[in-house]
């Protein structure tokens, strides 16, 4: 069996965050290391690596973690944003639990790094 991650803890609540918006289906928190003003991860509560594990049966779950970014930017009246998943290591992830990054508050540039 492979190694809890750090965002399963957090799940479970056995290490802390900064809370955003939370659901049955997901949670969102702030990222600890901010790469803009605004920072923020939602996770899925099931268990999926990244997007090369997703199938079918995760439609609904990944239509839900983009209306629920779409919904926190919205809270914080956001009107530019830019949302990332990284997939494997070459492309930045260092979490392999699906997540998606809200990012904003500062002008961000194209193509990203
Ligand atoms: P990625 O590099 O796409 O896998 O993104 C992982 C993100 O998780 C990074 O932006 C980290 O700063 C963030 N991160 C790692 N540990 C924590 C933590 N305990 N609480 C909040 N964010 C974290």
């Amino acid at each position: 069996m492979s190694e809890e991650t750090i965002f399963e803890k957090i799940l479970k609540g056995d290490i802390p965050c900064e809370e955003v918006y939370s659901d049955e289906i997901c949670l969102a928190f702030k990222d600890i290391l901010p790469q803009a003003p605004i920072h923020i991860l939602i996770i899925p509560r099931k268990h999926i690596k990244g997007l090369h594990e997703i199938s079918i049966v995760d439609k609904s779950m990944l239509g839900h973690l983009l209306l629920t970014s779409t919904k926190i930017a919205e809270m914080l009246n956001l009107k530019d944003w830019r949302i990332i998943i990284n997939n494997g290591e070459k492309a930045g992830q260092t979490v392999f639990h699906l997540h998606v990054h809200l990012i904003a508050g500062r002008e961000l540039k194209w193509p990203p790094g």
